[in-house]
C-alpha cells in the first residue's frame, strides 16, 4: 500500500462513520509531517448546515491544531472530488496538494465541473492527484444511494398497500 492509499484509508474510515449514521459517505484527513491533525466527515444533515462538508471541518481541525489559517506543508486527503465550496476552502488554506478517490461529475470542482485548483489567475495552486482509492470510495457512496431508493422504494409500496386497503 503507497502512502497515500494508507492515508486515504483513514478518510474512507471517517466516510463510514458518516455512512453510519445516515449522512453522506464522504471524508476528509489532513496530514502534517507524517501525522493526521484534522478530520471530518459529511454532516449536513444533522446539523442542517449547508457548510458542515468533511473537508470544511477537517480544515478547521488542522487550523485549530497549528494556530493557523494557513495549512502550508500539509496534504488534504479526501474520498470524493470536492465541490465548489470545499475548493475554495483548500485554496484559502493555502493546501499545497490535495489526493482524493472518485470523481464527482455532479459537483466536482477540481476536474469534472471546474479546475480551480489549477487556474492560475489564482494566487494559489494545489497539486492534484486522483483516483487513490477510488473504487472503495465510489462503492461506498453507491451502496449508500442503493440503500435509499430501496427504502423510498419499499415506504411507497406500504403506503399504496395501505391506501389500498382503506378503499377496500
Ligand atoms: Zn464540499
Amino acid at each position: 500500500m503507497s502512502e497515500a492509499e494508507k492515508w486515504m484509508q483513514e478518510a474512507l474510515h471517517e466516510a463510514r462513520m458518516a455512512a453510519v449514521i445516515g449522512e453522506v459517505p464522504i471524508g476528509a484527513v489532513i496530514v502534517h509531517n507524517g501525522e493526521i491533525i484534522g478530520r471530518g466527515h459529511n454532516l449536513r444533515e444533522h446539523g442542517q448546515d449547508a457548510t458542515l462538508h468533511a473537508e470544511i471541518m477537517a480544515i478547521q481541525e488542522a487550523c485549530e491544531y497549528l494556530h493557523s489559517w494557513r495549512l502550508e506543508d500539509c496534504q488534504i486527503y479526501v474520498t470524493l472530488e470536492p465541490c465548489l465550496m470545499c475548493s475554495g476552502a483548500i485554496l484559502n488554506a493555502r493546501i499545497p496538494a490535495i489526493y482524493y478517490g472518485a470523481r464527482d461529475p455532479k459537483a466536482g470542482a477540481v476536474r469534472s465541473l471546474y479546475q480551480v485548483m489549477n487556474d492560475t489567475r489564482l494566487n494559489h495552486q494545489v497539486e492534484v492527484h486522483e483516483r487513490i482509492l477510488a473504487r472503495p470510495a465510489g462503492e461506498m457512496l453507491e451502496n449508500f444511494f442503493r440503500a435509499i431508493r430501496k427504502r423510498k422504494k419499499a415506504e411507497k409500496k406500504a403506503r399504496r398497500a395501505a391506501a389500498e386497503k382503506k378503499l377496500n
